[in-house]
């Protein structure tokens, strides 16, 4: 029997859209996570079902809540990325508020979006500031797991603690996740793609995820709860061999229309040349736009992305990072040459390509801001902030 066949097989029916809740949040906090946002990722929907079954059976207390829910419900018993469009290109925080307003979902995924937040709704109201959300994929590369996140300090300490390689700047490329969404409402938050869609190492790496942060925030003892270090040693075994932080640099978006087919034999973090072909399109050959480390080719199904392309990172610029952001130095940012700050923007900083030297891209990623967007003839540069100031209501 294939990987393919097992968890298809585990599965069933996807009705619930909350697939387990325990324990109360008190002084703990809360640990939400999402599985199965794509529909063809039902790894993590088993993987929380064990972590449930496993908890129940031993009759764990836990100090703190852990709640998972099923992201695309209706794309999960289809068995496809999504029925009319990515769920996870939806959160984008006036999109959700225009969805929520008119209160008729115009296509299926609306209607995960609204029942999504209903269950997100008290969260945010109530536990914002110890919530800790966990976004869980698979994908259609071969490779090992790996985390990313939004780079602010608090989202490294929970996602460092995995023993994953790290991705950071991924979702910065990407709009309208759930797990930027969140970031922005105050939570903690980390996505883990655990592996191959239909692999049955992507649910035991997805557990171990769980397990792990559960730890991590002190809702279990891992020197009771066995289920811990046994995680622990399955993460290191998966990942032996992968660099620890890898950042994203290109992103390489397709469309329907490209036709486009990733050359076989590629997997995440497979090192490329810069003008190595990679995949073709309408157009031919699609090379590498830099050499590095190649991450989610796209090998089958629905989604815009068909690759990116990111470098090392070396463990002593997470640390100078670290220390630069503590002394709050980011200011000196605007003493560049072409940096100036966004009038419309506290946040922001407006860079000018026409003045601003390459280099200045790095130094704009120790500080965090990894949100590249053009404003008409400048670049804007976000970033998240360690902690978003209160929400107004
Ligand atoms: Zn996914």
């Amino acid at each position: 029997m294939n990987g393919v066949t097992s968890v298809m097989e585990e599965t069933r029916a996807y009705e619930r859209r909350v697939v387990g809740d325990l324990g109360t949040a008190g002084a703990g906090g809360t640990l939400l996570v999402c599985c199965g946002i794509h529909g063809n990722e039902p790894a993590g929907v088993l993987a929380s079902r064990r972590v449930f079954e496993r908890l129940g059976k031993d009759g764990v207390e836990m100090a703190g809540r852990f709640i998972a829910i099923a992201g695309n419900l209706a794309a999960l018993n289809e068995r496809r990325r999504f029925v009319d469009r990515d769920l996870n290109r939806m959160w984008m925080r006036e999109d959700v508020a225009a969805v929520r307003r008119s209160g008729r979902p115009s296509c299926s995924e609306e209607r995960e979006l609204l029942e999504i937040h209903a269950v997100l709704d008290p969260l945010l109201e109530t536990e914002v500031e110890r919530l800790v959300f966990l976004d869980l994929h698979s994908a259609s590369a071969e490779g090992p797991p790996f985390c990313c996140l939004g780079d602010t300090l608090p989202n490294r300490k929970i996602a460092f603690a995995l023993g994953l390689p790290a991705i950071l700047g991924l979702e910065e490329t990407i709009d309208g996740g759930l797990l930027e969404y969140l970031n922005n409402r105050g939570c903690r938050a980390v996505g883990i793609e655990g592996g191959q869609h239909g692999d049955p190492r992507t649910v035991d790496r997805l557990e171990a995820a769980i397990w792990i942060t559960l730890a991590t925030m002190g809702f279990v003892d891992e020197r009771e709860v066995e289920a811990v270090p046994a995680a622990r040693q399955l993460l290191v075994e998966a990942v032996r061999g992968v660099p620890r932080v890898v950042e994203i640099l290109v992103r390489h978006s397709i469309s329907e229309e490209d036709a486009f087919r990733m050359e076989p034999g590629f997997g995440n973090f497979h090192q490329v040349e810069a003008d190595q072909v990679l995949a073709r399109d309408r157009g031919g050959e699609v090379r590498a736009e830099l050499g590095g480390r190649l991450l989610l080719p796209l090998y089958q199904g629905q989604g815009n992305d068909g690759y990116f392309l990111g470098r090392d990172v070396l463990p002593f610029w997470l640390g100078v990072s670290r220390w630069l952001r503590r002394l709050r130095l980011q200011w000196t940012l605007r003493l560049l040459p072409g940096v100036s700050r966004d009038p419309h923007d506290p946040s922001a900083l407006l860079v000018d390509p026409r003045i601003a030297r390459f280099q200045v891209t790095n130094l704009f990623h120790l500080f965090g801001y990894r949100r590249c967007r053009p404003r008409d003839e400048h670049l804007v540069f976000t970033r998240r902030l360690d902690r978003p100031p209160r929400p107004v209501r």
